[in-house]
Formats: structure tokens, sequence, C-alpha cells
């Protein structure tokens, strides 16, 4: 993103965050370490005028860990950014999808800028941290992934299956299934032996495993659970062009832009998608699922607009939400519901 982009990008930001005590920035969609010096002074810029106003600014950078220097990591930490690592598990499982170009494993080179950065940020009292998120695909399993991050002392990790539209192209959509199937029998698993675990203890402070079902977990004990999705509302994505999105979701999808830095967010836009996203979340009444997943993601297949259900999203979502479900159950009561795994 070039300076004049970002200068107005500042303004936008600033303005529609009048009279809140906090903002929070993520660098994604992209490897913002190929930029980080750009991406500073952003940052720093953002946070002057911020701080004028009595706004303070969070920072996470999510990256694939390949690029970082020793010397911008400890820019990092200075600056209070946290970092959130795009690592697949073991070497195996991560370089299906992120071989280097030359067609070499990337897994030791991230896994290398991953640790500098959890030892920096382990005496840090700021907040900054260090995360992992991890796709899962191909010949790998969830158990694999979860037994990769408790051998590295890492408790707690973000992960997902791999999602057909995004990265494998209509080939692979048969196997992206059973990768599915594969994926919801080991969190099944991994969520029920936690809960056991757990049974009279905080999950909050003692939670080990993929934090989406702790997340549902929280949800399913909070006073008021229905949480619906924020983009258009508290989130705005900003494209490296300058045009504004709902979410990150829907960048590099002109037709599907808001806005832009120079006119900022436009209100026909902005309505006409809260509209749409409302018209779409119809389809949500009556579904018992509805108070976990929130209505859903309408960014799954940007391609084909806004869209409710990716390929298979809704039954993946009811699944999830039956585990997290049945897995609270076990861990608030005992109660042990009939069939299935890890019960
Ligand atoms: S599972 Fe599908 S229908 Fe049910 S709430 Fe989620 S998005 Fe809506």
């Amino acid at each position: 993103m070039e300076p004049d982009v970002w200068l107005l990008l500042t303004e936008i930001m600033l303005r529609m965050s009048n009279g809140v005590p906090r903002i929070r920035i993520e660098f994604g969609t992209g490897e913002t370490f190929l930029h980080f010096e750009p991406a500073m002074r952003f940052l720093d810029h953002v946070r002057t005028l911020a701080a004028a106003k009595g706004i303070e600014v969070e920072a996470l950078i999510v990256t694939n860990g390949t690029v970082c220097t020793a010397d911008q990591l400890r820019t990092c930490l200075q600056k209070k950014i946290s970092l959130c690592f795009s690592i697949d598990g073991p070497a195996a499982e991560h370089d299906f999808f992120r071989k280097f170009p030359d067609g070499g494993s990337s897994h030791g080179v991230t896994l290398k800028n991953w640790r500098r950065y959890r030892e920096m940020v382990a005496g840090a009292r700021d907040g900054t941290r260090c995360t992992v998120t991890s796709v899962v695909a191909g010949c790998a399993r969830l158990m694999d992934v979860a037994r990769f991050w408790r051998e590295q002392g890492v408790e707690r990790f973000r992960v997902a299956p791999v999602e057909p539209s995004r990265h494998l192209g209509s080939l692979a959509s048969r196997a992206s299934d059973v990768w599915r199937a594969q994926y919801l029998t080991d969190l099944e698993t991994l969520a029920f032996a936690e809960a056991k675990r757990l049974r009279g203890s905080d999950p909050e402070r003692e939670f080990r495993g993929p934090l989406d079902i702790l997340d549902a977990w929280r949800q399913l004990n909070a006073p008021s659970s229905y949480r619906p999705c924020n983009a258009g509302h508290s989130t705005i994505a900003a494209g490296a062009d300058g045009i504004l999105y709902p979410c990150q979701g829907f960048v590099g999808f002109p037709e599907l832009g808001i806005g832009d830095v120079s006119s900022g967010v436009r209100r026909d836009k902005i309505e006409a998608f809260r509209l749409e996203r409302m018209r779409l979340g119809r389809a949500c009444n009556g579904c018992w699922a509805r108070f976990l997943c929130g209505g859903g993601c309408s960014a799954g297949d940007p391609k084909s607009g806004m869209v409710l259900d990716k390929p298979g999203g809704c039954e993946f979502s009811r699944a999830h939400a039956e585990i997290a479900i049945g897995s609270f159950q076990c861990w608030r009561d005992g109660a042990v519901p009939g069939g299935g795994a890890g019960k």
C-alpha cells in the first residue's frame, strides 16, 4: 500500500473510530514482511494521530514466517505488534501448501522465526503475543497437528480444515469432503477428551487444544450467546489499492467493495451490503446452530458474490456446533450424549 493510499485510509479509520477507546489493525492477505518498512510507517502514523484522540491501536500481523528477519522481529516486539504464524503442523503437512516456489520446504525457516518471536514475547507484559494458526489438508490429520503443537509446548492454536474454493480448486473438492469428515472426527475426539480432563476446572485458565472449541464454550457460557458476524459493522478491510470492503474475505473483488480511501465508505454500498447480509441471514431462521454459527460467513466464495453457504459450509458448521455443545455439556455436567468418538 502506497503512502497516498494509507494517509487517506488513516483519516477514514480515525473518523470512523470517534469515541472508541481502542481499535485493532490486522495486516494480512499477503506477506506484510515483504513490505515491512511502509507497513511500519503506516502503523506509526495511525498510532500518533490516534493517541491525540485518546485511541489505543492494537496491531497484529498474520505471516507465513518465511521472510521476516531478526531485526524486523525486534521491531515488532518494540512496537508491541502481535504475530500469528501460519504453520500447518509437522513438515510434511505444512509443506502440502507452503513449499517455496523452487519446491523446497518452508517448514524449517517458518518454525525458526516463530520460535524466535515466541522467545522474544515470553517476557512481555504488555499483551504482545505470538500465536499460531494451522490449516489441515492433504494427508494431514487434526490429531497430528494437535500432537505437533503439544510437542512444541503450544497449548492453544487456531485451526481449520482447508476450504475447497480458496485453496484447492474444483478438482480436489471431493477429497475435501473426506478431509472435512476426518477433521470433524478428530475435533470431536479432542473436544471430548478436553471436556473430561477439565471437569471441575476453569477452561479459561486450563484449556488446551483448538481455540474454536474454547470460543464456542465461551459463547455457550455467556449470558447472551448470539454473536453475529461483524463484517461491515465493526470490521472494515482495505486493499492495497485503497478499495474498502466489508471484511478481508472480499479483498481482491472490487465489485464487492463499499468505497475507497478517497471518498470513504459509501453509505449506499454499506447499506446495500447490510441489507443483503440480512436477506441471506433469513435462511438461518429456524436453524438450531445459528447461536453458535453466528449466521455463517458471506465471503466464503466471493467469486460467486455474497453467498451464505460455501459448498458444504452449513453442514460443517452444524457438525462443529454439535461437537461444541456436546463437549461443553460433558465439561459442565459430565453429560455424555450417545455415540461418537472420544466420549
Ligand atoms: S449453519 Fe448455515 S443456516 Fe445454520 S446458522 Fe449457520 S449459516 Fe445459517
